[in-house]
């Protein structure tokens, strides 16, 4: 029996680096990795996790102290070593990476009357009521509270014997929703999917593969029959997609296939039922895991594959402390487990495209044409919408027709200001612009960190009561399509998402509507199936290009590709256009080639020259604080300890004032990941330790997007 139990204290001061060691007495047996107690410090009492056992500590033995007491919730010791190279990889701490992989808090299991049918004895007279509820019976049984009738007609049934209650856990599930809409299982695979399943059932443990399936190629089908051999072999598989919401058919058809193996977790869900789903999981009694980027965190023993749809997504990065990345944490979980690791998408990374090995779809199952692309010059343009696009949309809505507008921007106007003295509105809290937003309740709101207020009546500089409104957002352009095409024009953006409910509303609403218009931000063009589209259009292709970021050609090429794989799924075919101020960028023109091959090459070697990922780590540092100077001096000490072989340090450089605080930043390039982390973290302890390090907030962001 080890004597000694490391402790990692679950708090977020970063100052309080564990593991502390105590004393096992008394707890012989019930403490493992991954254990979580009730430990003294100090004065206080804090939670803990076990992440080891020793025989012996380098603490004095009269200063060890045994735990208080063991609490329920056990971290699975993979997940426990996961945590803590997550807490490296992404230089935060044990603590907070160890709050991404405890189970969920949350009540113990929720019980209840479930009844089942018993079918070993003759029926004789029954009621119409008793009738329904033994044909409610007939699939299985079901929890007593589900049932038509009341409780007294299923205990006068039980006294038949037809029925058996019995109290039982019951799941809190409300998963109704993702049962419909699923498709039929496919008869016989295309030889390319088949090829691709033969490449999956013969890779060795651990090996990681790209699937590179056009949109429509299939891919979920190769996810589903991969799912289908790792349970079939007794192991388990995750399956992460971007977005719940955006993705209820493929939600839908991992339980039209595999029924209550697959548990789901994600964010609508509540605190009870994502406990229980964990549960289920950790218990074996859901073997297949299907949610969004926190899903890779979950507690399946025995992983045999692991998926991750739509794997150039940028939600898989996690923006809070940790800020993981779910593509590379499913790596690393793959390779831990000895799972097969298959990423898919019709626009893969170039990472990825780079590193893993490609089973390829190159057409749509049904050999329909990907939808030809038409590049539009907005140079010589006078109005938001090109001649063409006008054309085109009047003549979708003739046909009584559907189309997909993409525009990259919410709101109204980009930006209001004084006709009289060329005042800006801005945030008050951040230096950028206020966005104009109508509707009913009409305001200016900061993109950036949420500050909102009314419309002004005249400027604050001058007295002007003449004020302008610039550019185009999708808001606006709703109002302009519907009074100009009097087609019923459905908006999806972020103003919506933000209503529980609301995507799928707006989504629902577009597909059974007979004809219209659906315009909104990226999100539409995210893995939608809507076989009557026939037109997508992209305004303003340029917006992702202008960012200054280097993904800014991987995120237009991938952008226009996905909104062209919305278009034309049906038997009338259809048509992309695409608006932009540059019609010659190679990210636009690979695009409208749908040339993925011939994008990724070209920007591989672009990159290289560059020096940028893959062929480089870049890791960015983030120091804030209400004076400039302070973010600034922060940073410079930073630079100043940062020195590791092969990596340029870039900056200090300003970024804009966000939230009420100033910023400076460094980027780092390096060749050497593991030790450029290793450096950056020495010198964050260093710096966070002076009076210039106190005086800011510091936050690293390995592998920023
Ligand atoms: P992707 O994920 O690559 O966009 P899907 O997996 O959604 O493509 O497949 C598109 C459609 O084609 C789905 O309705 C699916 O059921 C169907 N499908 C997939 N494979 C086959 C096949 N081998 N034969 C016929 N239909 C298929
Ligand atoms: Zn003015
Ligand atoms: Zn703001």
């Amino acid at each position: 029996m080890p004597r000694i139990a490391r402790v990692e204290p679950l708090t977020t001061a970063r100052a309080l680096r564990g593991p502390f060691d105590y004393r096992l007495e008394g707890f012989a047996g019930a403490v493992g990795v991954g254990t979580r107690l009730e430990v003294p410090f100090g004065a206080r009492r804090l939670t803990g996790v076990v992440t080891g056992l020793a025989e012996e500590s380098e603490v004095p033995e009269e200063k060890l102290v045994p735990p208080l007491r063991v609490l329920p919730g056990v971290i699975p010791p993979d997940l426990v070593a996961l945590a803590l190279w997550m807490a490296d990889e992404y230089c935060s701490t044990p603590a907070r990476a160890l709050a991404l992989v405890a189970p969920p808090p949350g009540r113990g299991p929720r019980t209840g009357l479930v009844a089942t049918r018993t079918l070993t004895v003759p029926e004789g007279r029954l009621t119409a009521g008793q009738r329904a509820l033994l044909d409610a019976l007939a699939g299985g049984p079901r929890p007593a509270a589900e049932l038509p009738g009341s409780h007294d007609s299923l205990r006068r049934l039980e006294a038949r014997g037809l029925v058996s209650l019995e109290r039982r856990e019951l799941a809190q599930r409300s998963l109704g929703a993702f049962a419909v809409g699923a498709a039929a299982p496919v008869a016989r695979l295309t030889p390319e999917q088949d090829a691709a399943l033969t490449a999956l059932a013969a890779a060795t443990p651990g090996e990681a593969f790209l699937l590179h399936g056009v949109t429509g190629s299939g891919k979920t089908e190769v996810y589903l029959r991969a799912a289908a051999r790792a349970l079939a072999a007794g192991r388990t598989a995750i399956v992460l997609v971007p977005e719940i919401a955006l993705t209820p058919q493929t939600v839908a058809r991992f339980r039209a296939r595999f029924g209550d193996t697959v548990a789901v977790l994600h964010s609508a869900l509540g605190e009870g039922e994502r406990a229980d789903e964990w549960r289920r999981l950790a218990a074996g009694a859901a073997r297949i895991c299907v949610g969004p980027r926190s899903a890779v965190f979950a507690p399946l023993a025995d992983l045999g594959l692991v998926v991750v749809d739509e794997e150039h997504e940028p939600s898989y990065k996690h923006e809070g402390d940790p800020r993981y990345d779910a593509r590379r944490v499913a790596a690393w979980r793959a390779r831990h487990a000895g799972a097969t690791l298959l990423l898919g998408t019709a626009t893969p990374r170039p990472e990825s495209y780079r590193a893993l090995r490609r089973l390829v779809l190159p057409a749509r199952v049904d050999s329909r044409a990907l939808p030809p692309v038409e590049v539009l010059d907005m140079r010589e343009a006078a109005t938001a919408l090109h001649p063409e696009t006008r054309l085109a949309l009047g003549r979708v809505r003739a046909e009584q027709g559907k189309a997909i507008v993409l525009l990259n921007r919410r709101g109204w106007s980009n930006f209001v200001s004084c006709r009289a003295c060329g005042n800006v509105w801005e945030c008050p809290e951040c230096d950028v612009a206020l966005v104009l937003h109508r509707g009913a309740s009409p305001r200016l709101a900061c993109h950036h960190c949420g500050h909102r207020e009314g419309v002004p009546e005249r400027c604050g500089e001058c007295g002007s009561v003449s004020v302008a409104r610039h550019g185009t957002g999708t808001q606006r352009l709703e109002a302009e399509l519907a009074e100009a095409l009097g087609d019923p024009v459905f908006r999806l953006d972020a103003d919506v998402t933000a209503r529980r409910g609301g995507v799928a509303r707006v989504l629902g609403a577009f597909e059974a509507a007979p004809a219209g218009i659906l315009v909104g931000t990226q999100v539409v063009a995210k893995g939608h199936d809507f076989p009557d589209v026939t037109l997508g259009v992209v305004l303003d292709a340029d917006q992702t290009l202008r960012f200054p970021d280097f993904r800014a050609d991987e995120r237009t090429f991938s952008l226009v590709a996905q909104l062209a794989g919305r278009a034309g799924r049906g038997p009338r075919g259809g048509r992309v256009l695409v608006q932009t101020l540059d019609p010659a960028a190679p990210a636009i023109a690979f695009a409208a080639r749908h040339d993925a091959d011939g994008f990724l090459v070209t920007e591989l070697a672009r990159r290289e020259a560059l020096a940028y990922p893959p062929f480089s780590s870049l890791i960015r540092i983030v120091c804030a604080a209400p004076a400039a100077r302070d973010a600034t001096a922060a940073a410079a000490a930073l630079h100043a300890r940062i020195a590791p072989p092969g990596a340029a340090v870039l900056g200090p450089a300003p970024l804009f004032r966000l939230r009420g605080r100033e910023r400076a930043q460094l980027v780092l390039k390096a060749a050497r990941r593991r030790e450029a982390i290793a450096a950056v973290r020495d010198a964050v302890a260093a710096v966070a330790a002076t009076r210039t390090g106190r005086a800011a907030a510091i936050s690293v962001d390995v592998d920023p997007q």
